[in-house]
């Protein structure tokens, strides 16, 4: 389930000449949501020979790249669509539609946010323009250049002996429980980050720190950085207002814990995985 082959995306900054073919997929942001067509209950992105039907105010576009040969375009609009279409929020598509696609649309959506988040000069205030060569804004007046926003976050299983430890957050339901997960700070290495945060969430101390993959989670801007860890000591102690109850599960007595679309049970898979592999 990681998503570390290459899944045939490949990111472009201009579409070439002939601009949007008529197959090309519009992943279209409507006040936060995603546009669709549910063909079945299955979400896909409206084509640019239909978007062409529709009417909507176009705020912005920007050209992605191809998917499988097939131009991908993000699309900011503002208005009702009409029947047959379908808006949800980026939730809603994952685990209805190939990883693959889910990743674009996460895309299309972190680029409308930060285009729309970076008209303006955070320092002096200018109007901002588009870089030339890269997926950047650059103010005119005093230079300053902002990339599109990411948030590294780390998220790790802590292990001892057959058992793993699994949190649950305060805001969460009764009864869900993940791997514990936090994001990173200034100055830090990743390293760092887990081992503040484990120590900051429950209270104990880890080591043999292994990393195993990662996730875009585009809820808002985070990349999540999966790690395995070794508990090495300390009791568990839950961090007031942050954790409601944290604690160590043998894999044949799980609670609930998330779906095959996130890297927390992916992590979880894999440690599974790896005791059937020592017995
Ligand atoms: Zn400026």
């Amino acid at each position: 389930m990681w998503p570390i082959d290459p899944d045939g995306f490949e990111p472009e900054l201009h579409p070439g000449d002939g601009g949007a073919a008529d197959d090309a997929w519009m992943f279209v942001v409507v006040e936060g949501q995603m546009a669709c067509i549910a063909e079945q209950g299955v979400p896909r992105p409206i084509t640019a020979d239909e978007l062409r039907w529709v009417d909507v105010d176009i705020r912005a576009r920007h050209y992605l790249g191809r998917f499988r040969g097939r131009q991908c375009y993000a699309v900011h609009a503002e208005g009702r669509l009409p029947e047959g279409y379908s808006v949800t929020g980026l939730r809603g598509w994952l685990g209805r539609v190939e990883p693959a696609v889910f990743y674009i649309a996460g895309r299309a959506q972190q680029v409308i946010d930060w285009h729309d988040t970076h008209r303006f000069c955070g320092r002096c205030g200018s109007g901002t323009e588009d870089h030339a060569a890269d997926r950047a804004k650059v103010c005119p007046s005093c230079g300053l250049v902002n990339y599109p926003r990411l948030s590294p976050s780390i998220i790790v299983l802590v292990h001892r002996g057959d058992e793993m430890l699994l949190a649950r957050n305060a805001n969460w339901p009764t009864g869900m429980y993940s791997t514990l997960a936090g994001f990173v700070e200034p100055g830090e290495s990743i390293e760092q980050t887990v081992h503040r945060e484990v120590e900051e969430e429950v209270g104990i101390k880890v080591r043999n720190l292994r990393y195993l993959g990662s996730q875009s989670w585009p809820f808002p801007n985070s990349l999540m950085l999966g790690f395995h860890a070794e508990y090495a000591s300390g009791d568990i102690v839950c961090q007031e207002g942050e954790i409601a109850d944290a604690r160590w599960f043998r894999h044949d007595d799980l609670p609930n814990v998330p779906p095959g679309t996130a890297i927390s049970r992916w992590l979880i898979d894999d440690f599974v995985r790896s005791l059937g592999d020592a017995g």
